[in-house]
């Protein structure tokens, strides 16, 4: 596990299926799909950042 250099939050790194690796919040959380179906996964933490001006501005 690592932490956010933002806000100091525990992130988890994963990658995408083009490659890029991008943070997720720690909470698992459970969504439902448009077509109904019941699905659970992890909120990517460029969404809840508090300080994601950080990943914006291309700081690092
Ligand atoms: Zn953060």
């Amino acid at each position: 596990m690592s932490k956010c250099k933002g806000c100091g939050a525990e992130v988890q790194w994963i990658k995408t299926p083009s490659g890029k690796a991008m943070p997720l919040d720690m909470q698992r959380q459970t969504i439902v799909t448009l077509e109904g179906q019941v699905v659970s996964g992890f909120t990517s933490h460029f969404a809840t950042c508090p300080n994601d001006n950080n990943f914006r501005k291309g700081a690092n």
